[in-house]
């Protein structure tokens, strides 16, 4: 049987050009799902720092005032006291920072609402809240964190903290 080479030509051709489509969709499959469980690894490992927090809050109840309730630290706390409220609110930031060093991986919803927990977080701390206003270098992450927020009204420290860095030079 003789067929037209360039009848061939165009089969050959045609075979190419889909052969290419289905790469290209399968290689935006893979990204794309590569992308979804580099963000659900990062939700994971946020959701793992939370735990941590939470398990000391629940071994150490006596520090839940300080961590969740805007309790101050006053000059009649013992100072061995006053030192693990110290360690602990460190430690909380420190898992506030961690998370938020991960949020380009977080999803559009997953980022915003991580945002606003960790800005409710520091609203219910005044021990976080003084912490990070004497070293607020240590935490780059939650500089940004404070960026934007949805809720202005019950976040209000986060609102502060905003304007005041506008109002430097
Ligand atoms: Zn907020």
């Amino acid at each position: 049987m003789n067929v037209d080479p360039a009848i061939l030509l165009v089969v050959a051709t045609g075979s190419l050009v889909l052969a290419t489509v289905v790469l290209a969709f399968a290689t935006h499959q893979i990204a794309s799902s590569t992308e979804r469980a580099t963000g659900e690894t990062s939700n994971q490992s946020a959701s793992d720092l939370v735990l941590q927090a939470d398990r000391l809050l629940v071994e150490h109840p006596d520090l839940w005032p300080y961590l969740r309730r805007n309790a101050d630290v006053g000059e009649s706390t013992e100072k061995i006291f006053g030192d693990r409220i110290e360690a602990a609110t460190e430690f909380y930031l420190d898992v506030l920072e961690a998370i938020w060093d991960h949020h380009s991986d977080f999803s559009v919803k997953d980022s915003k609402a991580w945002r606003e927990w960790i800005h409710s977080a520091l609203q219910d701390s005044l021990t976080m809240q003084k912490m990070y206003a004497d070293e607020s270098q240590w935490y780059p992450s939650l500089e940004n964190v404070l960026e934007h927020c949805s809720h202005p009204k019950e976040h209000s420290w986060a609102m502060s903290i905003k304007n005041a860095d506008q109002r430097q030079p």
